[in-house]
């Protein structure tokens, strides 16, 4: 079966774009609209967004020295998330792994891609074996891969998707 993509979902809740629209502030309310769907109303207590009928958790995440950052709780699965999803048919956002939603290939986001290089630069460096010599020559290896993705994640955690 070929499994729904995040970009086939018009309304998703992202997190960092509520938070620059201010919509996240203790007491914000108003309504969101999803493309082309219904305008829903929201509003904001200290941890919940009301959204409709949903309340959906704001969680925080320690974010380096830099303070703070708020991401959703999946009302779902409980996992903190950037984005949470509403596929057509659906009555309740949630993150895409509870709504079994897949990455188009050539779509797919900047941290499964981060995640996808490391696994296969892993992969080519064969299993461990326990010595020295060989762990310095994964970490020597994967160092600039490393890098790689935190520069992507720093992308992803300023500009958002
Ligand atoms: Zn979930």
């Amino acid at each position: 079966m070929e499994r729904r993509t995040v970009e086939e979902v018009g309304a998703i809740l992202d997190v960092g774009e509520l938070g620059r629209r201010g919509a996240l502030a203790f007491g914000a309310n108003g309504t969101l609209a999803f493309g082309d769907g219904p305008t829903v109303d929201f509003q904001t207590d200290r941890d919940h967004l009301h959204l409709g009928g949903q309340v959906i958790n704001i969680a925080s995440v320690a974010c380096g020295c830099f303070g703070v950052r708020a991401c959703w709780r999946c009302p779902g699965c409980q996992q903190r998330a950037r984005r949470l999803y509403l596929p057509p048919g659906e009555t309740q956002f949630l993150c895409r792994a509870c709504h079994g939603l897949a990455y188009a290939s050539q779509h797919e986001g900047p941290g499964d891609r981060a995640v996808r290089k490391a696994g296969k630069a892993l992969d080519r460096l064969g299993p461990p074996d326990g010595s020295v010599r060989d762990m310095g020559r994964r970490l020597r290896a994967m160092r600039p891969i490393f890098q790689a993705i935190l520069a992507e994640l720093g992308g992803i955690e300023q500009g958002g998707r």
